[in-house]
């Protein structure tokens, strides 16, 4: 897939337009030697072996290619907020953030924009000496990751359904979860066990997990799928959905986690064997997630 590729086929989505003429379902326009950055920053909300105490260094990208209804980042997903910037801008951002003192370039949401981050990362990764981290929602080709394969030393999938008819209903996405594990195959061939050092993560892969309001069977389903890769990934699993987005068009999603729900996913989880992350009650608050309304897009 080289950068100047007219047909995006870049996702499973495989919408064959030429974004700098058109937008497919990631709704990103611009120049396919660009990308579009929603905000760069210090970023403390992570699992802690990512934040640690000085910060991981976030690139937020504008754009998605999930799409979910209850996007908890919607504003930058649905493609409204962003700025276009060069690849060389790009990688000059990821040495900003080391700069700054960030355990980690945290990418997030980059799934639409892999042969631009891969370029970015070749020019500045001799001179990177924080891990590069791949935060995505689990909807990758396994020939894009191919282009990452020694750039990015840290997967944090966000494995999202086991039941693709959820897939379907929430994110429009087909074949999910069978995309989901070849993903999830390839990010362990690259990367292998977990590798942590001094409570920070080197290397490995981090299989997130947003339990939602009346999947937790789904999510039960998932762990059990899962439990073949038990000793080779950690585990962190996510109580903070609140409805946002479009959620309140569907009425089963629209409200809260409650503890029940999150204790049978979770206890199962545990019960397996898993090692990894929860999170405590009441980070299903809306103030945690960044403010990509105000302030500069580039904080740092
Ligand atoms: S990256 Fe965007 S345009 Fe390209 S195939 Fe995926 S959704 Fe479509």
């Amino acid at each position: 897939m080289p950068l100047s590729d007219e047909k995006c086929n870049i996702c499973p989505r495989e919408c064959g337009v030429d974004r700098s003429r058109s937008r497919g379902f990631c709704k990103v326009k611009c120049g396919n030697d660009a990308v579009i950055i929603s905000k760069a920053m210090l970023h403390f909300g992570e699992e802690p072996v990512i934040s640690g105490t000085r910060g991981s260094g976030a690139v937020f990208f504008g754009g998605c290619n999930l799409g979910c209804v209850f996007c908890q980042n919607y504003k930058i997903s649905s493609g409204g907020i962003g700025k276009e910037i060069s690849l060389g801008q790009l990688g000059d951002i990821f040495l900003r953030l080391q700069d700054k003192g960030a355990h980690n370039i945290n990418l997030v949401t980059g799934t639409h924009f892999v042969p631009q981050i891969a370029h970015a990362l070749k020019k500045v990764k001799p001179r990177l000496e924080i891990p590069v981290v791949f935060n995505c929602g689990g909807y990758e080709k396994t020939d894009s990751l191919k282009m990452l394969e020694g750039l990015v030393d840290i997967y944090l999938p966000d494995i999202k359904y086991y039941d693709n008819t959820l897939a379907e209903k929430y994110s429009g996405a087909k074949n999910y979860f069978e995309t989901a594990t070849a993903a999830l195959e390839e990010m362990l061939r690259q990367r292998g066990k977990y590798i942590i050092q001094n409570d920070l993560m080197k290397s490995g892969v981090i299989v997130r997990h947003l339990i939602l309001p009346n999947c937790y069977k789904d999510s039960i389903r998932i762990f059990t799928a899962l439990e073949r890769y038990r000793e080779y990934i950690l585990i962190s699993l996510m109580r903070q959905y609140f409805p946002s987005g479009k959620a309140a068009d569907y009425p089963e999603i629209n409200r809260r986690l409650t503890t029940f729900e999150y204790r049978k996913a979770a206890d199962y989880c545990a019960d397996l064997g898993f090692k990894g992350f929860t999170q405590e009650k009441g980070c299903d608050n809306v103030e945690m997630t960044p403010d990509f309304d105000h302030g500069n897009i580039i904080e740092i």
